[in-house]
């Protein structure tokens, strides 16, 4: 698309939402300014396409489509049909998938439907053959409560949060807590990996009936081989919640062991993160999975969102091309340069490192908790979100790190040189920032002080290394 037509597909949209609620119109305008004016490095958020982003606001949004394709709840799904099956042969395709199910509307429902895939597959369909009947509706009183004490008396081993696993992968918080009894795997305390004997140990004992694999804050490469293989050796299903790194997966950064799709019986993502699509989440299993995962919907989301598969279909397309694995590969790099740069002045980073599109700084080596950090950088134009390190002493609400990705800033076209004036920026706000106390003089987890000059300052360098390297260029509202 010209630069020409986005700016008017854009200015159009926006003149007739302003007819109806100027207000809305007004805050989707300074989203955009703010966007534009902040070094986003929050790991999970990106700059979706003009075209992605365009192809969400339709009237694809007015169309019920409860089912799948050919095989609706509805009459008149023809269209939606069309964007559903592209999506789906995009996803297959992209990521060497038998099977693909487009419809999540986010990463948490994503997981929700594997979940009750296998649940349905290694619990439900056995009660169900073993009482010779079709449908759970066909089961008498007696065995419907037995089998639903039995699915929910199920296992889950997945890694825990403060080595950076998901609050979906069985957290109490969550509704996969309350569904599973839950273990986690850790990571080892000296070197901060996966220590994959370990992990064997745990699965050994616990007998878990899914292994989940996946991660929000871990900033290494996963062996899913040698996962895969820990969970053939205890009966499990191997589940990944590739998420955080599926644009990496997509640009072919993480090949053979490190690639979970040809491991695991199922995988789950958003498409939003690094893999730079709309809002919402994916499932891609093995065929014998195929016919639970697609009953995703009634079993536990709402009708599915054409004009977001529509918008899944466009980001798909748009990653099968040749320069979306570059994209990835620069992600990675610019992950590399920023940590480079973070290490060499001083900080402390999770593992000492990173392979992938994310680094976790241990904030504590500058006497700050995690969420004083965060304000301290956010105060300077640099938005970055606070993250559990492992053993936290601070807990998963202040924290003692901070997480920072490149996805986003890879996108507006940032690369090593600007990643390592970024990591000149964090480390002069967080050395200059200091705890603060409460009012009564004992030291605060959230309060910091830092001089105002000194963050504006920063903040009118970030805007300056970002003016070179404009977001949206081609949209124009003035
Ligand atoms: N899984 C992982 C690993 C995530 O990091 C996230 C979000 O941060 C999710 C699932 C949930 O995604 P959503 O916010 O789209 O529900």
């Amino acid at each position: 698309m010209s630069r020409n037509a986005e700016s008017t597909a854009f200015r159009s949209a926006l003149e007739v939402i302003r007819a109806v609620e100027p207000r809305v119109a007004d805050a989707i305008g300074a989203e955009l300014t703010d966007q534009r004016e902040s070094l986003k490095l929050i790991a999970s958020e990106n700059y979706a396409s003009p075209a992605t982003l365009l192809a969400m606001g339709n009237w694809f949004s007015d169309k019920y489509a409860e089912g799948t394709v050919g095989r609706r709840f509805y009459a008149g799904c023809q269209n939606v049909d069309t964007v559903e099956a592209l999506a789906a042969e995009h996803a297959r395709e992209l990521f060497g998938a038998p099977h693909a199910y487009v419809q999540p509307h986010s990463g948490i429902d994503a997981n929700l439907v594997a979940f009750w895939a296998v649940l349905a597959d290694r619990v439900e369909s056995p009660a169900l053959k073993k009482a010779q009947v079709r449908q759970v509706n066909d089961l008498t009183e007696a065995d419907w409560f037995a089998l639903r004490r039995e699915l929910g008396n199920q296992r889950m081993l997945g890694m825990s949060l403060d080595a950076g696993g998901h609050l979906t992968h069985g957290f109490r918080p969550n509704i996969s807590g309350k569904m599973f009894d839950q273990r986690s795997y850790g990571t080892d305390p000296a070197t901060g990996l996966i220590d994959y004997d370990r992990v064997a140990e745990a699965a050994r004992e616990f007998k878990p009936l899914i292994l989940v694999g996946g991660y929000s804050a871990y900033p290494r490469k996963v062996n899913f081989r040698i996962l895969r293989e820990i969970a053939d050796s205890v009966g499990a299903t191997f589940m990944v919640d590739m998420a955080h790194f599926a644009g990496l997966v997509a640009g072919k950064v993480f090949t053979g062991d490190f690639d979970p799709v040809p491991h695991a019986h199922i995988v789950t993502t958003t498409t939003h993160k690094s893999l730079r699509g709309p809002r919402g989440g994916m499932v891609l299993c093995q065929p014998e999975l195929a016919d639970q995962v697609d009953r995703g919907c009634p079993m536990v989301l709402g009708g599915p969102l054409p004009h977001v598969m529509a918008a899944k279909a466009v980001a798909l397309a748009e990653a099968r091309r040749p320069d979306f694995a570059d994209y990835a590969q620069r992600i990675v790099d610019n992950a590399q340069a920023l940590a480079e740069g973070l290490l060499s002045r001083g900080a402390t980073l999770v593992t000492g490192g990173t392979d992938n599109h994310l680094v976790l700084i241990d904030v504590s080596g500058y006497e700050l908790t995690g969420r004083q950090a965060e304000q301290a950088l956010l105060d300077s134009g640099i938005v970055t979100n606070r993250n559990s390190v492992p053993q936290d002493p601070n807990g998963a609400w202040y924290t003692s790190g901070i997480r920072i990705g490149t996805p986003a800033l890879t996108t507006r076209g940032l690369g090593a040189a600007e990643m390592d004036q970024t990591a000149e920026l964090i480390h002069t706000v967080l050395t200059q920032t200091t705890a603060g106390a409460n009012a009564d003089g004992t030291p605060s987890k959230a309060k910091y002080n830092l001089d105002a000059g000194l963050a504006d300052k920063v903040a009118r360098h970030a805007t300056d290394l970002l003016a070179t390297y404009p977001l949206y260029p081609g949209i124009d509202l003035t």
